[in-house]
């Protein structure tokens, strides 16, 4: 079931994603060589905490942490580890959500550890260009197919492959909500956009082939190749006047 939101819960999930946002950032601001995940984790974790809003993530279905962080060819849900020191080229996956007042933000973002490959900061442009052809797409009357096509021919022109297995979704009063927002389909189809729905919509893209696994530990995804991965997302309402950002810094 699609929940439409009003104006005011609308108000709130911006709240949310502020917060969200700016816990990103102050992720990504973090991230370099000799750096841990599990420091970062903390980081964003008491960032939450500080400003009276909860992880989202922090025990949803189980996960151990604040953020997902996933390195190189992990794709998503990586877990955050003392044991995972970041080094020069690495590219990093950070996925965030916050919960204030009831409501979720949800966000991701790749940073570049130090100087990184120009075959990464290409998979890092295209992925975060991408995320935004597929903004551009969330227009009340459109339909949630023509966001993922969207993403898909721009990313599948470059080469690149969209993930199947992982969608984004709505967002509200809870973190995952109905619609699925895949990364690829057929311009035309899926359910109707309409003002007051909040959807995530986040492509995860891959250096090679699309294919994932998931890890024995039930969350760390990698690319089944091997090949590197990166993952951008924004939470957005779709209004009359067209999609806007919840998950921005102000
Ligand atoms: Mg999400």
């Amino acid at each position: 079931m699609i929940v439409l939101k009003t104006a005011r819960e609308l108000k709130l999930m911006r709240a949310a994603g502020r917060i969200s946002q700016r816990a990103l950032r102050l992720a990504g601001s973090a991230v370099e060589p000799g750096v841990t995940t599990k420091e970062i984790d903390t980081l964003v974790r008491k960032y939450i905490e500080e400003q009276g809003a909860t992880p989202s993530f922090l025990g949803y279905g189980g996960f151990p942490a604040s953020a997902c962080i996933s390195v190189n060819n992990v794709v998503i849900h990586g877990i955050p580890s003392e044991k995972c020191v970041l080094k020069q080229g690495d590219i990093v996956s950070i996925d965030i959500g916050a919960c204030l007042n009831g409501y979720h933000g949800d966000n991701a973002w790749t940073f570049p550890c130090g100087d990184i490959s120009d075959d990464a900061k290409r998979l890092l442009k295209t992925t975060e260009e991408s995320l935004f052809k597929g903004i551009q797409a969330a227009k009340a009357g459109a339909k949630v197919g023509d966001i993922g096509h969207a993403v898909q021919e721009y990313v599948e022109l470059r080469s690149y492959s969209v993930v199947r297995d992982f969608v984004g979704h709505g967002v509200g009063a809870k973190l995952h909500e109905d619609p699925s927002v895949p990364n690829y389909g057929a311009p035309g189809r899926g359910a109707r956009l309409l003002p007051g729905m909040a959807i995530a919509i986040e492509p995860m893209v891959n250096m090679g082939s699309h294919k994932v696994k998931v890890l024995r530990d039930k969350w760390t995804t990698v690319t089944a190749d091997g090949k590197l991965s990166a993952h951008f997302e924004h939470t957005l309402a779709i209004t009359a006047d067209g999609p806007v950002i919840l998950t921005l810094p102000d």
